[in-house]
């Protein structure tokens, strides 16, 4: 993700947390640039066998990866490591930029000369701010979201499609982002002592309203989502949905190909917004074993209530982002509140005081996210493996993701930056449950 001075970062964790609760993704057609094997058959280690060993089925299914494809995915991956600093950065020099030259007092000056009325001077000056910051930030954006992407051949868009996608993006900011920046500027001018607590909870109702609304109002957008109806990908779907106790009638699935080779799918909605969908690059280039431990995945998301459960986790640590915020905002604004010209926390020019504080605590968040996000998405594995019972098709799910993501990072460092487990944990994860399933593997005697 570029970063986005833009969005007050507390609605760029309902897109992150809407984005990553989810499983897979990998590359598939047009500049194939690092495509990963599709292992359809099962190397021989891997086959259930009365010497059948998890670590060795393991090395036999990374093997099948050959060399030049995991250098490329690392190297894409590992430059990913290094954006996060650069987009932390570049943030907090675009909100320096903004306070130390006053143009965020001059943007809070043009709005209240444009009206006195609180909320529509709150919007205004949001508006002001999302222009320049965005145009600030491009650069930064059409290199990683762009020229990186089609440098690995993640993206399939031209320049021209790609664009408008981003004007849609900055519109979807710029009604939401506004609207919580207004809700926000209203509480603390109307609650100046206890603003932290109220600025809080309505931040948590937003993280509850953006991600009820998400499958249904934005996602759409951007792409089309359908509901499946090949019987022969949807029917062991719903029956493995019926097994769970999932009260599923439908299989959604988007045309992610419009912009992206990743195969992926996700668990996204709230409430009778959620839904499972599948992506059309998972859906041609998956097997019908790989889909189903995919499934198996997001149906452990589902029935583990991990959307609820991350909602949760997130109102705590919007708690303690309000609590640092409060502290912070008095101590900067002490110190150079005259210099910026920013008169107090009730003032909308302290927004990029407020991006610039918000930045740091989400990188020093950094590894406690992917922790977070991880475990949960581990507990998704071992429910898919379970109920899909598709060790070698989940291996193979694996290595597909590989393409985007480093197969076999050291332990501090997938500890640091894997929102998912690490390719080589997830296979050896499947094969651990084969080993200890080759029953279901193996051709019974008759009795
Ligand atoms: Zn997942």
């Amino acid at each position: 993700m570029p970063p986005r001075p833009g969005l007050a970062a507390i609605f760029s964790c309902v897109i992150f947390f809407c984005a990553t609760l989810c499983a897979t993704s990998a590359v598939a057609q047009p500049p194939a640039a690092n495509e990963m094997p599709s292992v359809i058959q099962v190397p021989p280690e891997a086959q259930p066998s009365p010497h059948f060993d998890a670590i060795a089925a393991t090395n036999a299914y990374m093997a099948q990866i050959p060399a030049d494809k995991t250098a490329r995915s690392d190297a894409y991956f590992e430059g990913g490591y290094w954006l996060i600093l650069w987009d932390f950065l570049y943030a907090v020099a675009v909100c320096l930029l903004l306070l130390n030259l006053r143009w965020s007092a001059r943007m809070r000056d043009l709005s209240e000369r444009v009206t006195r009325f609180k909320p529509v001077h709150t919007f205004v000056y949001f508006l002001q701010y999302l222009i320049l910051t965005t145009i600030l930030v491009f650069p930064l954006t059409a290199y990683e979201d762009y020229f990186r992407e089609h440098q690995y051949g993640l993206a399939t868009q031209t320049f021209g499609p790609w664009l408008l996608d981003q004007i849609k993006e900055f519109a979807v900011t710029l009604v939401l982002g506004g609207l919580l920046a207004v809700l926000l500027f209203g509480v603390v001018r109307r609650l100046p002592r206890t603003w932290w607590v109220w600025g809080a909870v309505v931040t948590i109702c937003f993280l509850i309203f953006g991600i009820l609304i998400t499958p249904v109002y934005i996602v759409p957008i951007f792409n089309k989502v359908t509901i499946l109806n090949n019987p022969k990908v949807v029917d062991p779907i719903l029956s493995m949905a019926r097994a769970n106790g999932i009260p599923a009638k439908n299989v959604y699935e988007i045309d992610a190909s419009k912009q992206t080779t990743r195969m992926s799918a996700n668990v996204s909605g709230f409430a009778n917004t959620m839904r499972i969908t599948l992506n059309d690059n998972l859906l041609r280039r998956g097997s019908p074993e790989e889909i189903q431990a995919v499934m198996g995945h997001e149906m452990g998301h589902y029935v583990m209530n991990h959307i609820y459960k991350g909602i949760l986790f997130f109102s705590v640590v919007i708690v303690l982002a309000f609590v640092y915020l409060r502290w912070g905002l008095d101590w900067a604004i002490q110190r150079w509140g005259e210099k910026w010209q920013i008169h107090g926390v009730g003032d909308t020019a302290v927004l990029p005081l407020v991006i610039l504080l918000v930045s740091i605590f989400g990188f020093v968040f950094t590894p406690i996210n992917s922790t977070y996000t991880r475990v949960q998405e581990y507990e998704a594995d071992m429910y898919g493996l379970n109920t899909s019972r598709q060790p070698d098709g989940f291996a193979q799910g694996a290595i597909h993701l590989g393409e985007y993501r480093k197969m076999n990072p050291g332990p501090v460092e997938e500890w640091i930056f894997f929102d998912h487990p690490s390719g080589r944990n997830r296979i050896y994860s499947a094969m651990r449950w084969k080993a200890e399933n080759l029953k279901l593997f193996t051709p019974q005697p008759p009795q």
